[in-house]
């Protein structure tokens, strides 16, 4: 496969949400006004945004951690806390989102401007301004803000090579490569670490866009490849898939221009669709010689294809050489093999709460009631009064009671352990003052 991969694996961690604000209204001649803490801010989440440039992934090597701002907490006079700021990481059109613990395709960016939010802030906590009502006009409590996601992933980039070099060992296919790129010398830094070395990104030659194309120099065709002989067939797979074949021909070799027809009888043997191919040829270490005139005749009587002449040696040609590879790239019609399809999505549906059976009682699982547990302050009576009140809504109470829970046993949710009585007889005013986190 014509298919290049780079891997680095990234930490994220989304902006935690704002705590929302306790506060009371003050103002002269009223002795208590009402609630007015506003909300927290939402945390800032992470997202990734394809764009058309291959070397991106390099700043995620050296700082595979992100984080993204959180959210400010509440204000009085019922101000709300500023949002946490977005972090925006540009990634190369090709990488794929890997979930390092099933191995599993979360996201594809493969296209240009495609996005994917891939870890998300918590939401700001509400203000006790929220929960005034005609029960409770002075609550007392107020919602903390939600943890932001914390999710790793490992990018991997899938290069697919537009072009390949064919040429028999020695025709000085590295040699041109290296040439056709070391013209750049940010290329020639490729960042890659893991990338196959037999790579090269050549990008639009007057600068005017940022496409690029991607050159393999592929491991060398040797006589009987297709017999599957040497490298032969792993060569073979991957020039099936490129876009545009370069024939290298090393011109100072006796019978160079047999290579030729050697070449192409190789790869038709294999595949006869391989030969189809729009190809280039390209007759190389020109410096050798000194009958140039003599050579290019030979070449357009023999060969029709368009052609340069050059020394990856001396760089005589290599311009014109990237030149025409760009263009007759530009003008291919050319659609990549399309990569394996990404994961489908699986919607499953999750149920509000989990119960389960623990020692001495049950553990209560769900991501709406670990964000409850969390989000309460159970140093609040009020607050702790509101989150029996929801438990008791969403119907936990009566789940719990038809699975058997009994008085002395312990109910666990999220980082909380709760007695029987803590849920089911609370104590009434007055007010307990603290209840301990366990
Ligand atoms: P490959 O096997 O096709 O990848 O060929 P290489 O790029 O490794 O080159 C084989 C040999 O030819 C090396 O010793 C190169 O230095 C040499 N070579 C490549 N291009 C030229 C050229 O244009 N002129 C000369 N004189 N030598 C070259
Ligand atoms: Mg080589």
């Amino acid at each position: 496969m014509p298919m290049f991969t780079d891997r680095v694996r990234i930490f994220l961690k989304a902006g935690h949400g704002g705590n929302g604000a306790v506060s009371f209204r003050r103002e002269k001649f009223i002795p208590k006004g009402g609630p007015d803490g506003g909300d927290g801010g939402d945390g800032g989440d992470i997202i990734f945004i394809a764009k058309n440039d291959p070397h991106l992934l390099r700043a995620l090597y050296l700082h595979p951690h992100l984080k993204a701002q959180r959210g400010e907490h509440g204000k009085g006079q019922n101000k709300r806390g500023k949002d946490g700021k977005d972090l925006i990481v540009y990634v190369p059109v090709g990488t794929v989102f890997i979930d390092p613990e099933t191995g599993k395709i979360v996201c594809d960016l493969n296209k240009e401007g495609k996005k994917f939010v891939a870890c998300r802030g918590g939401k700001g906590g509400r203000g006790n301004y929220h929960f005034r009502g005609s029960v409770n006009q002075t609550p007392r409590f107020a919602e903390k803000g939600e943890p932001g996601e914390e999710k790793s992933f490992i990018l991997e980039l899938r290069l697919i090579a537009h072009a390949g070099f064919v040429g028999f060992p020695n025709a000085g296919k590295s040699s041109l490569l290296a040439a056709l790129t070391n013209a750049h010398p940010e290329i020639a830094n490729y960042p890659f670490t893991t990338l196959n070395p037999n790579l090269g990104v050549i990008y639009d030659v007057e600068g005017k866009d940022g496409e690029y194309f991607v050159l393999a120099d592929l491991p060398g065709l040797i006589e009987g490849a297709s017999e599957g002989k040497g490298l032969g067939f792993k060569f073979l797979r991957h020039i099936e898939r490129v876009g545009l074949l370069i024939f290298v021909l090393d011109v100072s070799v006796p019978h160079w221009i047999d290579n030729f027809l050697l070449l192409r009888k190789e790869l038709e043997k294999y595949n006869p669709e391989i030969i189809k191919k729009q190809s280039l040829l390209v007759i190389n270490k020109i410096d050798l010689i000194d009958n140039l005139e003599e050579v290019k005749n030979m070449v357009s009587e023999k060969i029709d294809l368009p052609t340069e002449f050059v020394s990856a040696k001396t760089g005589e040609g290599i311009d014109r050489l990237r030149k025409l590879i760009y263009d007759t790239l530009r003008e291919i019609d050319w659609e990549p093999e399309e990569k394996e399809e990404t994961e489908e999505k699986i919607y499953t549906y999750t149920p509000i709460f989990t119960i389960e059976k623990m020692p001495g009682g049950f553990i209560v699982k769900g991501d709406k009631i670990e964000k409850l547990v969390y989000k309460t302050d159970f140093t609040s009576w009020d607050a702790a009064r509101h989150f029996l009140n929801v438990i008791t809504r969403m119907g936990l109470k009566k789940a719990l009671l038809r699975k058997g829970v009994k008085p002395g046993m312990e109910i666990k949710m999220g980082e909380m352990i709760f007695s029987y009585d803590e849920i089911f007889n609370p104590p009434i005013d007055p007010l307990p003052k603290k209840r301990s986190r366990k």
